[in-house]
């Protein structure tokens, strides 16, 4: 058996011209979804997210501002600037690429944007809000993994065993908080875990997001099972690979999402969902 694919490029370029067409309605009522995206310091890889989200945002018809600061800003002045974004009505989500440099901390910056516009999904008023089942954002790379699965009908997961392998607040946690919601019964796997193989040969659906290739291989995958790959490494040959054998594991899965193409793509477009989701509210 040879796993269909979950193409996430195909997905975000669907995805992104519903938020095109809706971003252009709003725009029409004076309410054009605004953006910023706070950078600071000199991180290639940071770099060429911020730019591509940027460019989706003009793409969909957005309205974005990138900021950029030198590696020594200090916290106070980054502090402050989001305050001012805050309150800006042009600026419905504030997005502050992470990682900071060391002498900021993230956690006191992310807590200072506005829940209103924490299209990141990251303030803990957001994470409780996944948390209890009331409005709020949703992190955007588990968010774009729960896009996939409704792609392939699966919307509700009910009866369904889902373990997601990786336990961090961006994207392990909210991910199980998400299939919980969706009714799948969740096993959360992480370094202390025995036996991962046990656990994952159970799943219907495994979501792996630890950044360490080859976490999840043929063996450990039930035939048939769904299987999203967060993971963003680097192969032998320098080249972008997730945390799943892809080769091997296409064998033996039902649906499976490549590394690059895959839950990377979903990411950028579920900000852009996001982001139209806040100016939305805002124009309400
Ligand atoms: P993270 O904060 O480093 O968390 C990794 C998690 O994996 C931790 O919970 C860790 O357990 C667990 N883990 C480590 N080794 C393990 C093992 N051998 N078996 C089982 N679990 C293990 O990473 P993250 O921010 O969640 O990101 C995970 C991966 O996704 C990275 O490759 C990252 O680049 C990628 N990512 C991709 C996107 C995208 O858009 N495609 C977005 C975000 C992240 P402990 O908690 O016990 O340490």
């Amino acid at each position: 058996m040879t796993a269909q694919l979950i193409d996430g490029n195909a997905l975000s370029t669907q995805v992104r011209a519903e938020v095109a067409q809706r971003a252009a309605a709003l725009t029409a009522r004076g309410h054009r979804p605004g953006l910023a995206v706070i950078l600071v310091g000199d991180n290639p890889a940071s770099a060429v997210y911020v730019r591509n989200k940027v460019k989706a945002c003009a793409d969909a018809g957005f309205h974005s501002v990138l900021e950029k600061y030198d590696a020594d800003l200090s916290e106070a002045a980054l502090l402050e600037r989001i305050e001012a974004l805050n309150n800006d009505p042009a600026i419905h989500g504030i997005l502050v690429q992470l990682p900071l440099p060391a002498h900021i901390d993230d956690h006191k910056v992310i807590e200072t944007i506005s829940p209103a516009k924490d299209v990141d999904g990251f303030h803990v008023a957001s994470a409780g809000a996944l948390m209890v089942g009331e409005v709020g954002f949703k992190a955007c790379t588990p968010y774009g993994c729960m896009k996939m699965l409704e792609s392939i009908g699966l919307k509700d997961l009910r009866g369904q065993h889902a373990v997601v392998i990786g336990r961090s607040n961006i994207v392990g946690k909210p991910m199980a908080m998400m299939l919980l919601r969706a009714n799948a019964t969740v096993t959360v796997c992480h370094s202390g875990t025995a036996d991962l193989g046990a656990i994952t040969r159970q799943a219907d659906v495994v979501v792996a997001a630890v950044g360490k290739r080859n976490v999840l291989t043929a063996d450990m995958v039930k035939p048939g099972a769904v299987v999203i790959d967060v993971g963003m490494n680097r192969n032998d040959e320098g080249k972008l690979c997730g945390d799943v054998d892809f080769a091997g594991v296409r064998e033996v899965a039902g649906w499976i999402t490549p590394v690059p193409g895959g839950v990377g793509p979903m990411t950028i477009t579920m900000l852009l969902v996001n982001t139209l989701e806040a100016a939305e509210r805002a124009a309400a």
